[in-house]
């Protein structure tokens, strides 16, 4: 077992709400797993964790005159004031509703306002993204484009969607030909938005049913059979109930709805590959994800090489009781057939919702009982990525200023792990967690920023997650509001 480092041992401060690595047998519990994987994580830093107040030694928080060296008293202020407003208990109340319901009213209201501060424009040709990706990298920070649309609902829209998907991994390789260096970190793919989402639900019942039942002979269609993968997966959480029946195979309009979907899976990969701008694929619901996953592996060997940068990385949500096996699990799979694996952590976005279906279907929630037990398989993650990082490529997504501190120790003082390694990039979206960007950006690693665009009314359930999120007023805006507020009183002398 490897013992915390003198480093980490500087960090460590014992708080109420420790973060501590379970063991694997602890993991089980959680995950309600049928079966263990074979690798487990080392529970060396069992109990350890880092203030959320304080800075580390690898990354200050705390000098605001220089982490906002290059921010304007303008741009501060409008921080500040676009952050302190999501707390307003009004706002934090009825925003996301509004958002959600749409309508003409709460678009022009939140294109004058949070569309503006979340958002790089309405498309490729704004300005503003330009503005964007010249203000991130003014601070040292790459852009990842993430064309924001949700919902593909006919297969003509499906094709304009991968269609803008495909110029904005273009359109980021051009950029960085024309700065000399790489500003434009990935390209990035919602599935939802590339396939009908019934298809994805179809699917996922199908890969649950026959992970469930281990069935002898596959409803899943050749183009998307691989073998000894799905049907090994017996340990995931699934999001369908089979009592009462079986799922059915896809209808010949199904089939070729999905030939089309991984035709155009296909080309955006081929383009990342050539481009040399790594694609990204998002996780979305839990009963889209088998599906999202099942093709992921399938480009993955198709795309992915040994010892070469990944060229396409799925994205695993730590919440989901499974997440920590499946990571383990593609890891090994990928390994066993020659090549890297690339991966992007994240804990989740749709938990209530996710709670909400399975309360209505009876079903176990997919999620973690409770967040200590999400941090804890997010910081497993983390590590099992960083222990095997010859073989493994990982985005740190994430918000949480804990994860980003002990991540950044286990990177360097851990895995000795060269701070500027491609494989290792740590991510945060636009408008959110900029102080925990910018100090990463000062300290040497690699830092992008999510920079959504989409049209307007599109964008709406994106900018109502964001809402919601920084609605919390213990949650990370709050960070962010107070840095911001210390720095605007420095500059006015005030202290
Ligand atoms: C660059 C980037 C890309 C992203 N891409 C995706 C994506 O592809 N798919 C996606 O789903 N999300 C994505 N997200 C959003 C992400 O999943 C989180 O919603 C968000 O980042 C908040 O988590 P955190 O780690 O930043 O912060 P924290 O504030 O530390 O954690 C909050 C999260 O903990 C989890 N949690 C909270 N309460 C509980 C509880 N009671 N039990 C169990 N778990 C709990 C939830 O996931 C919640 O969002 C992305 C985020 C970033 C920064």
């Amino acid at each position: 077992m490897l013992l915390p480092s003198p480093q980490i041992s500087k960090l460590v401060v014992q708080t109420k709400t420790a973060i501590a690595i379970p063991s694997v047998t602890q993991f089980a519990h959680y995950s309600q797993q049928q079966r263990h994987v074979s690798v487990a994580v080392p529970n060396s830093v069992a109990s350890s964790t880092v203030s959320s107040s304080t800075s580390s030694p690898l990354i200050d928080f705390n000098n605001t005159k220089e982490l906002y060296r290059t921010r304007s008293i303008t741009n501060l202020v409008s921080s500040y004031v676009t952050l302190k407003s999501c707390q307003l208990s009004l706002l934090a109340r009825w925003g996301p509703t509004l958002l959600e319901a749409g309508g003409p009213v709460s678009a022009l209201g939140a294109k004058l306002t949070y569309f503006r501060y979340f958002c790089g424009g309405e498309s490729l040709e704004d300005a503003s993204i330009q503005e964007a990706i010249n203000y991130c990298a003014k601070d040292g920070m790459k852009v990842i484009l993430d064309y924001s649309v949700e919902g593909a609902n006919s297969d003509k829209r499906a094709d304009e969607i991968n269609q803008v998907i495909l110029n904005s991994i273009y359109f980021s390789e051009k950029e960085n030909a024309k700065a000399g260096a790489e500003r434009l970190s990935f390209g990035v793919v919602k599935m939802t938005g590339i396939i009908d989402c019934k298809v994805l639900e179809k699917l996922s019942e199908i890969i649950c049913y026959e992970q469930v039942h281990q069935v002898e002979k596959s409803m899943l269609p050749n183009s998307l059979h691989i073998e000894s993968y799905h049907n090994k997966m017996n340990f995931r959480t699934p999001a369908f109930s089979f009592a009462n029946k079986k799922p059915t195979p896809l209808n010949d309009d199904e089939l070729a709805q999905l030939d089309r979907t991984l035709q155009r899976l296909d080309k955006l990969c081929q383009a990342s590959k050539t481009t040399g701008v790594p694609l990204l694929v998002d996780a979305e619901h839990s009963y889209y994800q088998p599906a999202i996953d099942q093709m992921f592996m399938l480009m993955c060997l198709r795309y992915n090489e040994q010892g070469k940068h990944p060229v396409v990385y799925n994205t695993y949500q730590m919440y989901l009781k499974d997440a920590f096996q499946r990571l383990q699990y593609d890891r090994e799979f990928a390994k066993a057939r020659g090549i890297d694996l690339g991966c992007k952590l994240v804990r989740g976005a749709y938990m209530k919702l996710e709670n909400e279906r399975s309360r209505g279907f009876s079903l176990p929630s997919p999620i973690n009982p409770s967040i200590e037990a999400t941090h804890t398989s997010y910081n497993n993650g983390v590590q099992y990525a960083l222990q095997n990082i010859h073989q493994m490529a990982v985005v740190i997504a994430t918000h949480n200023q804990n994860t980003v501190v002990q991540s950044a120790d286990w990177i360097v003082n851990r895995y000795g792990i060269p701070r500027e390694n491609r494989r290792v990039q740590f991510a945060q979206l636009y408008g959110m967690g900029d102080s925990l960007s910018l100090a990463l950006s000062l300290s040497g690693f690699n830092i992008s920023k999510y920079v959504p665009f989409g049209p307007l009314n599109e964008v709406l359930p994106y900018l109502s997650r964001r809402l919601i999120e920084n609605s919390d007023v213990m949650g990370g805006a709050t960070n962010d509001i107070q840095r911001t507020e210390k720095e605007i009183k420095r500059r006015m002398f005030i202290r």
